[in-house]
Order: structure tokens, then C-alpha cells, then sequence
């Protein structure tokens, strides 16, 4: 036989080993899909607020770069965890007067663009607190109006549930889980991609500027997300608030991380592709 029949052969039998082996990968599930795919699921809390997502001025004058300008621009879809109470009808007026506009319609604006509506609750009240002065199923309850509200504007009931400022606890969050959603954590109990990335964006704004990160918020996040990347996570679902300063520190950080590599879905993308 000669070298390059030998060559031939060989060259046969790896081709012909390495189509099991590229099925197996494929079918390999979701999880191993998304494993060395770098992505990121930005999200939002406590909206929706006109002026940051039409770059318009609140009633104070004060005024802020377009959210969802930028997020067109930079083709990017989010998911905006919002409160309740803004998208109803009682909420016009107060809106319109500190945010700049009426709250629903900037809802309606999210949807219409693309980005996905998920539940931050109706009233925004501490668990713990709600609990104790009306007791567990008012909390219930109040998660349950939000949805009927998100799904009048969007169709669609959210799935995903983000607790105000995280407060949860395992029986609460079963009960909740056992209503249809997936309850948010920043918990070290869940694996890091599922987990919360906290911006803590919010300390950059208003009276709690000392706790601001240093040497800035833009700083921080990356450093977060690289600690993250030498713990072999590539996923992060990033939280950030609809404050002008965050729309001011995204338009840097997107285009940033687009250049690493990262790739912007809505979270139920995310979850789908993680598994
Ligand atoms: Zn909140």
C-alpha cells in the first residue's frame, strides 16, 4: 500500500469518526450550546420612566440620553422588570408630572421594540414588610396584578419574577415558583450564570452617591464580569436600573462587551439557551 493510499485511509476513517462525534455535539442539549458562547441578558428595574426611555426631561427638568435610542442602535434587546402600578390608568398623572410622560405608553413603547416585560411586582413593597402588616397572600396577589397588567399591554403573561431589592426567602419563593414564575436571585444556591449580576447602579444616583463604586459604576461592572470570566462563566444576566447614569455608562459598556465577544438576549433567550 502505498504512503498516500495510507494517507487516504486515514484521512477516510477521521472523517468518518468525527460525524458521530459532531452529532453528539449537537445533541448535545442547550447547555453545551451555550457553553463557550458569551452572553449577556441586560435587564432593568423599577420602570418604566419616559424620560429615560424616550431621552426626554422628567417634571423636575431633569434630563436624560435615550435608553431605548441606544438599545436600537446598538441592536440590542433587553427586559425591563417593571412595576405595576406605573402602567395603570391612576398612574398618569403622577407620571407625566416626575417622569416626564405617561408610564404605560412608555410600556407600550418597550413592547412594540422588541424588549420583553417581566414582574417587579405592582406595588414595589419590601416582602418581609408586606408580609408581616397583610400577611403572605396579599404578596401573592400583588404579583399576580402585575402580571394582569404586563400582559394588557404585551399579550404575553411574564414569567420571570424579580423580587424588590432581592428580599426572598425559601418557603415564599416556592409558593411564588408554584404560581408560574421563576423567581430572580442574587443567592450563591443557584449556578453563577443564573444568578444576578448587581450593577448597583442605584448607589450612583440621588443621596447614596458615597457607595457609588470606585474609581466608577462602568469600572465595577466590568470588573465583576471579569472576575466572573476566571471562574470559567461566560454568561451573566446583568442588572442595571432606568437611571440617566446608567444610559450614559451602557453606551460605553455595550459596545465594550460586544468587542469581547458577548452577545445581548432578552432573558427568556438567555434561560432557553443555558437551559
Ligand atoms: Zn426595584
Amino acid at each position: 500500500m502505498s504512503l498516500t493510499t495510507k494517507l487516504c485511509m486515514l484521512l477516510i476513517a477521521l472523517v468518518s469518526a468525527s460525524v458521530p462525534l459532531t452529532v453528539t455535539l449537537e445533541l448535545g442539549g442547550r447547555a453545551s450550546a451555550a457553553q463557550g458562547s458569551k452572553l449577556i441578558a441586560l435587564t432593568f428595574d423599577d420602570g418604566p420612566k419616559p424620560y429615560v426611555l424616550m431621552g426626554t426631561r422628567t417634571g423636575k427638568g431633569v434630563s436624560s440620553p435615550s435608553l431605548l435610542a441606544l438599545l436600537d442602535q446598538q441592536n440590542v434587546k433587553a427586559t425591563f422588570f417593571v412595576m405595576g402600578w406605573r402602567l395603570s390608568k391612576n398612574a398618569d398623572a403622577k407620571c407625566r408630572q416626575d417622569d416626564g410622560g405617561v408610564c404605560r405608553e412608555a410600556a407600550e413603547e418597550e413592547h412594540r421594540r422588541g424588549h420583553e416585560i417581566e414582574n417587579h411586582t405592582f406595588g414595589h413593597g419590601d416582602f418581609r414588610l408586606m408580609v408581616k402588616r397583610y400577611g403572605e397572600e396579599w404578596v401573592l396577589n400583588d404579583i399576580d396584578k402585575a402580571s394582569t397588567i404586563i400582559q394588557s399591554v404585551t399579550g404575553v403573561k411574564p414569567s420571570y419574577l424579580r423580587p424588590p431589592d432581592w428580599t426572598i426567602w425559601p418557603e415564599l419563593e416556592k409558593k411564588i415558583e408554584a404560581r408560574g414564575y421563576r423567581v430572580m436571585t442574587r443567592s450563591r444556591d443557584v449556578p453563577p450564570a443564573m444568578r444576578d449580576v448587581d450593577s448597583e447602579d442605584y448607589f450612583c444616583a440621588g443621596r447614596s452617591l458615597a457607595k457609588c463604586p470606585k474609581p466608577s459604576d462602568y469600572d465595577y461592572v466590568l470588573r465583576s464580569i471579569t472576575q466572573r470570566e476566571r471562574q470559567g462563566v461566560e454568561q451573566h444576566i446583568l442588572v442595571f436600573h432606568e437611571l440617566p447614569q446608567s444610559v450614559e455608562l451602557l453606551s460605553r459598556l455595550i459596545p465594550e462587551l460586544k468587542g469581547r465577544g458577548y452577545r445581548f438576549v432578552t432573558l427568556r433567550t438567555y434561560m432557553s439557551l443555558i437551559g
